[in-house]
């Protein structure tokens, strides 16, 4: 896809934010206890390699992607420390992993199987390093039963294919005021560990949110995602006890302003139309680089002050009402902060009845990433 270079709208990475949310997390860690950042669709839109080199600085000592072709990515990049694949990989595939030192999660014996057949057909000699995943109630992937992890350890434990290197769970509401679920699944969690006889070196059920707001589960890595990036992982239904810095920023400008007379409409299908007469900003920004189209009628800043989306937002430009004439040129804040006035992903997510993340990974190849 051909990059936006030479179109002003650009999103504003912030490597010191992240820096700084990894480097304070890890600070609160005890010393038994490591952060692997979770950088999967490409760093949730922040970049993979650029939120990684970030993130290691900061002490993070390992990072987590969602599919192979991520973790390819980091080691393309020269990264060395150990990558976990959080989603499952075609078993098909283990001798690539082998190949790069890439972790894999694993939910069932059956693709203990089929992978060990491919790593003896392949005659790959280094084992498969695996992180059982046990479905404690996120209801997604991993094993339900806490028999079948007994078998799963005695396959991996006796075949010198695999490397028994992680087992871990996931929470289904851990951002949540209410605990009564994370309850059941810390229950359940406890009655799989009850079954095994020896830990492995990773042991892991924290993602920001269990790591900011349940000071439990014995493990001995988080797994940091969003709260690295400066967001709140419960939007804003609990509080952070500490600061985070978000890292990301949207902006554009002006590139054509006019004055229209009352009664003249604005975009397709004519939905907006001036009540008296108007100065009128077009932005060359649209739902083709995920600024989306469910965003008409929210706002951005000119000049410290908050403008209306008016008229339906097109693929490519939204226009916007100015309050006076600007100049061509004039800097636009569709995520940040402009003179004290400040617009966060949170704000874009409520407005769109989503959550930050959608938004945040949604922003497409199109808009270029200029790091800070
Ligand atoms: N662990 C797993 C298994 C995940 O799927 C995710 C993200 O969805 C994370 C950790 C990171 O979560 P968060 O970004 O909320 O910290």
């Amino acid at each position: 896809m051909a990059v936006g270079k030479t179109r002003p709208s650009r999103l504003i990475i912030d490597r010191s934010a992240i820096y700084q949310n990894v480097k304070e997390a890890v600070d609160r860690l005890d010393d038994r206890t490591e952060l692997f950042m979770v950088v999967k669709a490409n760093g949730y839109g922040h970049g993979a390699v650029e939120t990684a080199q970030a993130a290691i600085k900061a002490g993070a000592t390992g990072l987590c992607v969602a599919i192979l072709d991520e973790a390819l990515e980091l080691r393309t990049a020269g990264f060395t420390v150990p990558i976990l694949v959080l989603g499952i990989t075609a078993p098909q595939h283990a001798a690539i992993m082998t190949g790069h030192q890439i972790s894999a999660t694993v939910g069932d014996v059956e693709w203990l199987r089929q992978a060990k057949d491919t790593l003896a057909k392949a005659g790959v000699e280094e084992p498969l390093h695996v992180h059982m995943a046990l479905d404690t109630g996120m209801g997604r992937i991993g094993l339900q039963d806490p028999a079948d992890l007994g078998a799963a350890v005695t396959l991996m434990t006796e075949d010198p294919a695999f490397d028994f290197e992680g087992i871990f769970t996931h929470f289904a509401t851990a951002d949540s005021a209410d605990t009564a679920y994370f309850e059941e699944q810390l229950a359940r969690w406890h009655a799989f560990m009850a079954v095994l006889e020896k830990r492995p070196r990773y042991v892991h059920v924290s993602n920001s949110a269990t790591s900011i707001w349940h000071a439990v589960c014995n493990g001995n890595i988080i797994r940091y995602g969003v709260a690295g990036y400066g967001l709140n992982p419960s939007g804003g239904e609990l509080t952070v006890p500490y600061q985070l810095h978000p890292a990301m920023s949207l902006t554009s400008q002006l590139v054509y302003v006019k004055k229209i007379a009352a009664g003249r409409s604005i975009s397709y299908g004519a939905t907006y139309t001036a009540s008296e007469d108007e100065w009128i900003g077009t932005l060359p920004i649209g739902y083709a680089d995920g600024y989306e189209r469910r965003l008409q009628g929210f706002h951005v800043l000119v000049d410290g002050q908050f403008c209306e989306i008016v008229g339906r937002i097109c693929m490519d430009q939204l226009m916007i009402r100015l309050p006076r004439e600007y100049p061509v040129g004039t800097k636009v804040t569709m995520v940040g902060t402009d003179q004290g006035q400040r617009i966060s992903l949170q704000d874009v997510a409520t407005y769109c009845d989503t959550i930050h993340y959608e938004i945040a990974c949604g922003f497409t190849a199109r808009l270029p990433r200029d790091y800070r």
